[in-house]
């Protein structure tokens, strides 16, 4: 069974053709991040006309690279929301013409089911599992019973952990986006910097990233007003030490609890080499089954919405043409639900 995905939600326009949810015939993503960069983020209103020049050809590409054509199709599964409505849009467009044009069914995904879903795209899902979801624009702890089952633990009170990076990033003077930027010049410091730990109340999931952000921007604005200079990777690796330390521990809390069967990793800031590290160290140590998405599924790709979109496939979770952008989609009311 192939599934065609789409995803725009962003800044990527991407397409991939799976089978039966698992195997990545193709995967093409066209990245807007070089244009973006010269605005320090991402523009809506240049991304939804970026999208609107590729989305064609992107499509074409992930099809004939996978050998497939539409008639191959079993569904169409797009990236409905969460996301900037006018990226979304031109997505959830592009994927209802075709259902239209060739009566192919169209299936609805949310974008964070299908970050979860890209490690389906490394092995198979054993539950009751749990997955950090850590991106660009959230930050969840998600409960899975089943397959389409999400229950959402925690999440950030504040800043999503990707935004904290990239605030974080642009107080170092660092280029956009600045998530992978810290990951490298942490790596040239040492944890030296003190900074706050958010743990929240004792029993709590829920993460908060401002006042860590805060701290790092007070202490260089302190050193700068004495006169004297923080070494910035000394700082990214605090920063980073903070971070890794408390997602790393309420997922392991989380996992113990619920007696779960895998901890899955997702999202754009999944890719982070100290996130990963620690995560295999920890699971590893407490003999927990740990999957971790290649860097390439970390972020915004079609293939994880494939995968998804997959599972809304055999339960015949199938949407209308009317199937809108929703830019606010909550997880729990998604049509994976
Ligand atoms: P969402 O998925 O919440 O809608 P998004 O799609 O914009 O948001 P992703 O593309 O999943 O987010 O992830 C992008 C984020 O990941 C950015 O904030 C980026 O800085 C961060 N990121 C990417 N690579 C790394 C890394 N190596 N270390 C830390 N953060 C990273
Ligand atoms: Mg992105
Ligand atoms: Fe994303």
């Amino acid at each position: 069974t192939y599934i065609l995905g789409i995803e725009t939600s962003c800044d990527e326009t991407s397409a991939a053709v799976v089978e039966d949810g698992r195997k990545i015939l193709s995967n093409i993503i066209a990245s807007q991040a070089d244009i973006h960069k010269r605005f320090g983020g991402v523009v809506p209103e240049v991304a939804s006309r970026r999208h609107v020049e590729n989305i064609t050809l992107t499509i074409e590409e992930a099809l004939q690279a996978a050998g497939k054509t539409f008639d191959d199709l079993a569904g169409i599964a797009v990236t409905y929301g969460p996301g900037l409505v006018g990226a979304l849009l031109v997505g959830v467009a592009a994927a209802k013409a075709i259902s239209f044009a060739r009566g192919i069914p169209l299936i609805g995904v949310h974008h964070i089911a299908g970050h979860i879903y890209a490690n389906r795209l490394v092995e198979e899902m054993e539950f009751p599992l749990v997955a950090l979801v850590v991106s660009g624009g959230h930050t969840e702890l998600v409960l899975m019973k089943e397959h389409g089952d999400f229950a959402i633990l925690g999440e950030t009170r504040d800043d999503a952990a990707g935004e904290a990076y990239d605030k974080v990033a642009r107080a170092l003077h660092l280029p956009y986006p600045g998530g992978p930027e810290i990951d490298r010049l942490a790596k040239e410091g040492t944890a030296s910097v003190p900074l706050p730990r958010a743990w929240l109340e004792a029993d709590s999931y829920d993460f908060s990233f401002s006042g860590l952000k805060s701290a790092v921007l007070n202490t260089l604005h302190n050193a700068e007003q004495k006169g004297t200079t923080i070494n910035p990777a000394d700082m990214a690796a605090s920063f980073q030490d903070s971070v890794c330390e408390v997602l790393v521990e309420k997922t392991l809390r989380a996992a113990k609890q619920y007696q779960v069967r895998q901890v899955l990793l997702a999202g754009g800031v999944a890719a982070n080499r100290e996130l990963r590290e620690r995560l295999v160290q920890r699971c590893q140590s407490e003999g927990i089954k740990l999957v971790i998405p290649p860097l390439s599924l970390c972020t915004d790709n079609a293939a994880m919405i494939a995968a998804a979109g997959y599972i809304g496939y055999l339960k015949e979770d199938f949407a209308d043409l009317d199937l809108n952008g929703v830019p606010g989609l909550p997880l729990a009311t998604s049509s994976l639900q």
